[in-house]
This record gives C-alpha cells, structure tokens and sequence, in this order.
C-alpha cells in the first residue's frame, strides 16, 4: 500500500491524465507527468513534469527515480519506454497489456483464443494479402491499421469486392499493415470497464449504451437499451478473463457491439476510458479513482450507480462554445480539459447529469448540438 504523498508517475499528458492527477491528488498522492507534447493538460494540474521524448533514456531514468509508481493514459507510448521503466519502478499495467493492445491483430487473436466472440478478421500485411482477405471475409467490410488507430482514424470502409474499392481503401490508410475486419450489422456500441486490484479482486461498473459518431464517441447513458443489459453479463466474464491472462493492474476497457448472436468483442483499452468518464459523478468510485487505487495498492471502491438515469455528452470541437449556457444549467456536471487549441474531432470536455429530470435524458441518443 503505497502511502499518501508518494508520488505517481503517469505517462502521457492528455485529459485522462488530468482526471487521474486530480483523483490521485484526493488521495493524498503527487503526480509526475511524462509526456513529449508542447501542450500538457495533465501536467497543469500535477506535482511534477518532465517534457521529453519517449526514448530519452537518462530523463527516463531520473523520472523513474523520482516516482514510486507508474502508470499511464495513452495506450501508444511506446512498449519500449514501458520496458525501460519497469528496470527502474513498478509499472501498472504492465507492458504486456500495452503490447497487446497496441497491435489490432495481436488483441483479436489474444481475445479469440481466450474464446471470446470477434468480428471475422484477417491480417492484411500489404496490398496483394488485401485481395485474399477479402475474398475469405466479403463485403462490406472495414480495412484498419494494425497500429496506432484511434477514434475512428485509420479505417476505411470497403463496400464491394470491386478492386477500385480495395485500391483506394489501402491508400485511404496510408497503405500500412493493416487487418480487414468483416462489417458487423450491431444493434448497439456499449462498453465494460473493469479494475482489477493489485491482488488480483476485479470489479465492474455498469455499462453505458456508447454513440459514436464518425468514430468518436459522442454519448454514453445508462441505463442502456434491453439488449445491452441482457448481454454485459458475457461481455464483462470475457474482459475479466482478458485482464487475469495479463495480469492487469487498473482499469481496463472493453467496447463491445451487441448483436443477434451476443456480445462482440471489437477492442480493448489499457486504461481509463471516455465512456468510463460518467463515472466521476455517477458511480460510487470513478474509474479515476478505482485506478489510482489499484496501482497503489489500496482496496477497491464501490462501482455501483447509486441513481440513473446518468448522461454523459463529450464536447468535441466548437462544443465547447456551449459551456456558459451549460453552466447556468445547475445540474450539469461540466468539465473543461483546458486545452488551447480547438479543432474539429478534438475532445475538449465533457458534460454530465445524474438523476430523474437532469439532462436531456437517456432518450436522446445523439448529443444535442
Ligand atoms: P474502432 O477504432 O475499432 O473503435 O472503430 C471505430 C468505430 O467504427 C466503432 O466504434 C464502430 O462504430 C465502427 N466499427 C469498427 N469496427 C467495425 C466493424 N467490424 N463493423 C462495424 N462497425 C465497426
């Protein structure tokens, strides 16, 4: 058990790092973030800061020296770093879950041999491999990079076995390894966020039904529709088999689609997860929390939902222009991450509402402009 005023490292310095320095911060602990990034919204709000490159071994070392722990936010620093750390101070998660994660082709086969239901896949190491892959898995379907996609980046759609289709979908991702996935017909997108403790004790907060819209997310309410309660059950028994093969250590995400034949696994994240971020003032102990915890060693906090329904709206982009009126809404739980720059698809922010009558509702299932 880690005591209060240890310090936790966190690598990356985006608005879960934010949000875990301030949960840490709660608990008595000071937090060092490591991040390359001009602009470091975590680091504003953090003991400690080391702006350097992610092979910088000697900044590394000294940064390692100086926490007691590490953890981290962004799942591609890069395996190495993580490598180079763990020599230095305990690294939770590990680097397996990284690796794992960071690669769409390893995490599938890692999910699937633990028997966990996947989307058909097929690794796609270049643009002859295209061809042969599509003819096993068929049309419409998604051509991914295996490496380094996020929110919807890094993916094309491929609507028929027409050669021009593959052709301009391989360019579209920039002609990179990659792993065409067969187009799931889902009903929904929902999410399982787990902790897993440092001995090993998992829990689970509720679901949320997940809206993505151009592959960002954009909404997550609970309660969610029928089909994603009555599928969470198998969905959560997988994400807890995933996180004991890796002997994880925190929280870990999973998204699912919830179709006709049950829960489908589409990927994982090694860390706190937007559609986890409702928990802050929805859940008994937020995933922010929960992970400061787990990777200090502490017993576990409650994830039950004490009141629904609970609403959760990103503000992505000029989204963030509806701050004032959000504020005057007094039930709205509204964060601001801080950041300078707006662009469109950059997540800002992100508003909340608990409780009967707060909010748009859980009817909405698009988030209001
Ligand atoms: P990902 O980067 O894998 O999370 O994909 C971003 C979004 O694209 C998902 O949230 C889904 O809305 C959609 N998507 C990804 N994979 C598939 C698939 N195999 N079939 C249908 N839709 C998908």
């Amino acid at each position: 058990m880690l005591p209060p005023g240890s310090t936790i490292g966190i690598l990356g310095g985006g608005q879960l790092g934010r949000m875990l320095a301030a949960a840490a911060a709660r608990l008595g602990y000071r937090t060092h973030v490591y991040a390359p990034d001009r602009e470091s919204v975590a680091a504003e709000v953090a003991a400690m800061h080391t702006r350097a490159a992610w092979d910088d071994e000697q900044r590394l070392a000294a940064f390692a020296a100086a926490c007691d722990v590490v953890t981290f936010e962004f799942e591609n620093v890069p395996v190495d770093t993580v490598r180079f750390l763990s020599g230095h101070v305990a690294v939770r998660p590990g680097a397996k879950s990284l690796e794992v994660a960071q690669d769409r082709l390893a995490e599938k086969a890692f999910v699937a041999g633990l028997g966990g239901r996947t989307a058909p896949f097929a690794a796609v190491p270049d643009r002859a491999a295209l061809d042969a892959a599509l003819a096993a898995i068929g049309t419409p379907a998604i051509l991914k990079t295996v490496r380094m996609g996020y929110d919807g980046k890094g993916q094309a759609r491929i609507a028929s076995p027409d050669p021009a289709d593959a052709d301009a979908a391989w360019q579209a991702i920039g002609a990179r390894a990659a792993i065409l996935e067969g187009f799931v017909a889902f009903a929904h997108e929902f999410s399982v966020i787990l902790v897993r403790g440092l001995d090993g004790e998992t829990r689970v907060w509720d679901s949320p039904l997940n809206v993505h819209e151009a592959g960002i997310l954009r909404a997550s309410t609970l309660p969610p529709p029928p089909i994603v309660l009555d599928q969470q059950a198998e969905a959560r028994a997988l994400l807890a088999q995933v996180a004991d093969a890796l002997d994880y250590v925190g929280v870990l995400a999973g998204e699912f689609f919830a179709t006709d034949a049950g829960p489908l696994f589409n990927e994982m994240a090694p860390r706190v997860h937007n559609s986890g971020h409702w928990t802050i003032e929805g859940a008994v102990a937020s995933q922010f929390e929960n992970h400061v915890r787990a990777v200090a060693g502490l017993p576990l906090g409650s994830t039950a939902v004490p009141r629904l329904p609970v609403t959760m709206h990103n503000l992505i982009g000029t989204d963030i222009d509806r701050v004032p009126d959000l504020l005057a809404d007094g039930a709205a739980h509204v964060h601001h991450y801080g950041k300078t720059e707006v662009r469109p698809g950059r997540k800002l922010g992100h508003v909340t509402w608990v409780g009967p009558g707060a909010g748009p509702g859980v009817e909405s299932e698009a988030a209001p402009r």
